[in-house]
C-alpha cells in the first residue's frame, strides 16, 4: 500500500491555467502521462464511446470532455490526479452517473476531465466476525447486497437505482432510499474510506472500527461531498443482520395528518423492525397505473392517500403478518387508516412495490414537473404538504401535485406537475419562482431543501439563501484546505473561484 505522500508529488503544479485549451501541451503532459499510467484500456478520448457517461440519466444535463479515465487501481489514480493537480486539471469523479442533480456530468465547455471508477470493482474483503466488508469505490450497490446476503449478512442501502450506481457515488451522495428510515443514509453505514486527495496523495482510512475517538472523524468530511474534496477509493461498510422475513402492506389512510398519526402508533407497536414507510397520493397511483401496463390498483375503492408499508426481523413470516395485522386494525380504530391489504406471497409483495417504483417514471411521462427533494421534521410533513399545495395553487391554479416518498424520515419528493393541458415551456419558465414558493415554506418548517440527492449543480444557486453566511464560510474554509485550486467537481455543491485564475 503507498503511504501518503512519498510516491505522487504533492506541490502544486507550475502551470496557472487548465491545459486543456492548449491541445499540444494537454497531449504531452497530460494524456500522454495519465497513458502510461493507465494502459490504453484505462483512456477514453472518443466521443461516441464516453457519450453516455457526458448525459445525466434525466437527460438534464450534457457535458463534453476531451478526455475520461478510467483508473484500475487506487494507485493508478492517485497517480493521474497528481497529473492533474501538477497540469492544473479540473476533475469531475463519476460513479455510476444515476445522480439526479448534474454533479456527475462535467460542465459542456470543455474544460475538464473526467475520472471513473468503473474500473475499480473488487470486493477486497469480507470480514464476518467485524460484521464489515471492504469494497473498490467502483462496486455497484446491487453486488455489494448480494455479496453480502450470500454471506448471510444485509446490506441495507437499497434505492431504485441500485443496479448502476456505484458505492463510491453513493458515499459521495450519502444516499438515502427506502430503507434509511431504519438503517439510516449512507453515512451510517461507512465504517472507513479510501481517499485519494486533490494532490494526488493517498488517504488509507479503511479502519473498520466502531469506536474511534483518535481526533476528527475524517472519513465524514467526504461523505455526501459529492466528489468536491476528494475521490473515494475503497470503502470499509457495516454489515448487519439479514431478516429472515418481511411483511409488506398497502395501506389507505385520509390525509397526511393520519398518516404521520399510524406512524407514531407503528413505531411504538412495531419498534425497530419497520424498514419502510413510503406516502403516495392518489394521483401517483393513477400516473403509474396509466403509464406502466403491469401496474394495478390492490384496493377496489379509490381513496386520497396511501402508504406502503415493509417491516422484517428475524423469525416467520406468519408472526410478522400477524403484528403487521394488529397495527393495521389499531390504525383503522384510530381513524387512521381506512383501508388496507396484506401481501400474502412475495409477488403480491413485489406488486405492490412495482406502484411505489412507477411513480416517478409514470410522472415523467405524464407532463412537465418540478421536481423537489426536501425533507422535514415528519412532525411537518402535513404542514408542509398543505402549505405548499394551497401556495402553489393560488399563484398557478389547475397545477396538480405529487407529494411521495419517505414518510419515515421525513424526506418528500414533491413534484407539482404542469395543468392538464398546459403549455410546457410557459410551465418551465416558472420554475425560480415554484422552488422558492416550495423551498421557503421547507426553511420555514427546519427543513432541507435536498433531504438524500444532494446539491450538485440542480441547487447551487440557491442553497445560500437558506445557509446562514456562517455556515457558507465554514464550507467554504473546509473545501480551500482540501482542495485550494478548486481542482475537483469544480463548480458543484458550492461556487468558488479557482485561485489561480
Ligand atoms: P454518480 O452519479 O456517478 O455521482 C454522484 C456524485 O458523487 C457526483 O458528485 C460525483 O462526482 C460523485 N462521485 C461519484 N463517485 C465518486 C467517488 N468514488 N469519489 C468521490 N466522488 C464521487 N438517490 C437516493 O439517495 N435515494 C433514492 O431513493 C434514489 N433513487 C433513485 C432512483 C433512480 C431511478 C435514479 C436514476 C436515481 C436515484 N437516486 C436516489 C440518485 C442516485 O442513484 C444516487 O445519488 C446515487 O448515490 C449516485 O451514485 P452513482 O454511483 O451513480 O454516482
Amino acid at each position: 500500500m503507498t503511504t501518503a505522500g512519498t510516491i505522487f508529488s504533492a506541490a502544486k503544479g507550475d502551470a496557472t491555467r487548465s491545459l486543456i485549451s492548449d491541445p499540444a501541451r494537454f497531449e504531452s503532459e497530460v494524456l500522454e502521462p495519465i497513458r502510461a499510467i493507465v494502459g490504453e484500456r484505462g483512456v477514453i478520448t472518443d466521443r461516441d464511446t464516453m457519450q453516455p457517461l457526458m448525459v445525466a440519466w434525466r437527460d438534464s444535463w450534457e457535458g463534453r470532455v476531451p478526455l475520461v479515465v478510467m483508473p484500475a487501481t487506487t494507485e493508478e489514480l492517485g497517480a493521474v490526479v497528481a497529473i492533474c493537480a501538477k497540469t492544473n486539471t479540473p476533475i469531475v469523479p463519476q460513479g455510476g452517473n444515476t445522480g439526479l442533480t448534474g454533479a456527475s456530468q462535467p460542465h459542456g465547455d470543455n474544460s475538464e476531465i473526467v475520472i471513473s471508477t468503473q474500473r475499480m470493482n473488487k470486493i477486497r474483503e469480507i470480514d464476518l466476525d467485524n460484521d464489515t466488508i471492504t469494497v473498490d469505490a467502483g462496486v455497484v450497490l446491487q453486488v455489494i447486497q448480494e455479496t453480502a446476503k450470500a454471506n448471510g449478512r444485509l446490506f441495507p442501502l437499497s434505492l431504485g437505482a441500485e443496479g448502476s450506481c456505484q458505492i463510491g457515488g453513493n458515499i459521495s451522495t450519502n444516499a438515502g432510499g427506502v430503507q434509511a428510515l431504519r438503517y439510516g443514509t449512507a453515512r451510517a453505514l461507512v465504517a472507513g474510506l479510501e481517499v485519494v486527495l486533490p494532490d494526488g496523495q493517498i488517504w488509507n482510512g479503511l479502519r473498520g472500527l466502531r469506536k474511534d475517538n483518535a481526533g476528527y472523524d475524517l472519513k465524514q468530511m467526504f461523505i455526501g461531498a459529492e466528489g468536491t474534496l476528494g475521490i473515494i477509493t475503497a470503502a470499509t461498510l457495516k454489515l448487519l443482520p439479514l431478516p429472515t422475513a418481511s411483511a409488506t402492506a398497502f395501506l389507505a389512510t385520509p390525509s397526511p395528518v393520519t398518516a404521520v398519526a399510524w406512524l407514531r402508533r407503528a413505531k411504538s407497536m412495531l419498534g425497530e423492525c419497520i424498514t419502510t414507510v413510503e406516502l403516495m397520493e392518489r394521483r401517483c397511483i393513477d400516473v403509474a397505473m396509466k403509464h406502466n401496463s403491469g401496474i394495478r390498483d390492490p384496493l377496489p375503492t379509490r381513496y386520497d392517500w396511501y402508504l406502503l408499508v415493509e417491516i422484517a426481523d428475524q423469525g416467520k413470516h406468519d408472526s410478522l403478518e400477524e403484528r403487521l395485522l394488529s397495527v393495521f386494525e389499531a390504525g383503522v380504530e384510530g381513524e387512521e387508516l381506512i383501508d388496507g391489504v396484506i401481501a400474502s406471497s412475495a409477488e403480491q409483495a413485489a406488486a405492490i412495490w412495482r406502484i411505489r417504483e412507477g411513480t416517478p417514471e409514470g410522472q415523467r411521462l405524464e407532463g412537465a414537473s418540478y421536481k423537489h427533494d426536501v425533507s422535514v421534521p415528519i412532525s411537518k410533513v402535513a404542514q408542509f404538504i398543505s402549505e405548499a399545495n394551497s401556495a402553489l395553487e393560488t399563484r398557478f391554479p389547475g397545477l396538480r401535485s405529487f407529494a411521495f416518498g419517505h414518510l419515515g424520515d421525513g424526506n418528500i419528493h414533491y413534484n407539482p406537475l404542469q395543468a392538464e393541458g398546459g403549455d410546457k415551456a410557459t410551465w418551465q419558465s416558472y420554475l425560480p419562482e415554484v422552488n422558492q414558493i416550495v423551498h421557503d415554506i421547507v426553511a420555514r418548517l427546519g427543513g432541507s431543501i435536498t433531504a438524500e440527492h444532494g446539491i450538485g449543480r440542480l441547487r447551487i444557486e440557491e442553497v445560500p439563501r437558506y445557509k446562514s453566511d456562517v455556515e457558507m464560510t465554514m464550507m467554504r474554509k473546509l473545501k480551500q484546505c482540501f482542495d485550494p485550486d478548486n481542482l475537483m467537481n469544480p463548480g458543484k455543491l458550492l461556487k468558488m473561484e479557482r485561485a489561480s485564475e
